[in-house]
């Protein structure tokens, strides 16, 4: 397994990992977090890893008692020592980080997810749970990229039209572009958006399940405050 660290596009006030392997079979998730866990010298009895479902379900994990919520966005405070994780495959791994109201949140934003708006509802949420939009600072991670991410015309058009690309009467949609359009109608400045732009299908550092189908593993993103 490796680790590639992102935690300076927090300046590291937060550590922000994501796990990847080049073991091209899936591997539970226990494994994965046991992994995890040894790599970075972590407690595994405060992970939270939640059952993901594509939805628009978000969970304020405020105990220790509400470790696997089924959700697809997670919030936490940042001093709680609890350590938030998502699982990931081409759909855009999203971290939230506040450092005035100390909340992190982590976001599993497929198409699905995508266009019932989870990111933009967890920002929305964080602001419920005392936060101001200029503080929030949002990662956006790798995933797949319109460049390889064909939909038919129908799913196309659910999405907004400058967030989809036609080639050769071919669709294409952008979830990135999605995202951002979604945050800037609620005035989410750009300055404080991060993306790193690499495409799971076409880089072989990453699990892609377009491109692996059943065999494709899973990355996880981790964040934690030191
Ligand atoms: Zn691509």
């Amino acid at each position: 397994m490796k680790l590639i660290n992102y935690s300076s596009f927090f300046s590291n006030d937060i550590s922000l990992y994501m796990s990847s392997s080049t073991l091209f079979h899936s591997e539970s998730k226990k494994n994965r977090i046991n992994k995890i866990q040894k790599l970075l010298k972590l407690d595994q009895k405060r992970f939270i890893t939640p059952d993901q479902i594509h939805s628009d379900k978000i969970c304020f994990v405020e105990h220790d008692s509400m470790l696997s919520p089924e959700c697809d966005s997670v919030i936490f405070h940042a001093n709680s020592g609890l350590i938030g994780t998502i699982s990931i495959a081409d759909c855009v791994p999203c971290c939230i980080y506040d450092s005035a109201n100390e909340m992190i949140s982590l976001v599993h934003s497929g198409w699905k997810g995508t266009l019932k708006n989870i990111v933009r509802k967890t920002v929305l949420k964080m602001i419920m749970l005392g936060s101001k939009k200029e503080d929030l600072k949002i990662f956006l991670g790798p995933s797949i990229r319109w460049c390889c991410y064909q939909v038919d015309e129908t799913l196309s058009k659910k999405f907004n039209r400058d967030s989809v690309r036609v080639k050769s009467q071919k669709y294409f949609i952008d979830l990135i572009k999605q995202i951002t359009f979604d945050l800037k109608e609620i005035s989410i400045p750009d300055k404080n958006l991060f993306i790193q732009s690499d495409c799971t299908y076409e880089n072989s550092n990453y699990h892609s399940f377009r491109r692996d189908g059943n065999l494709s593993g899973r990355m996880t993103l981790i964040a934690f405050k030191n």
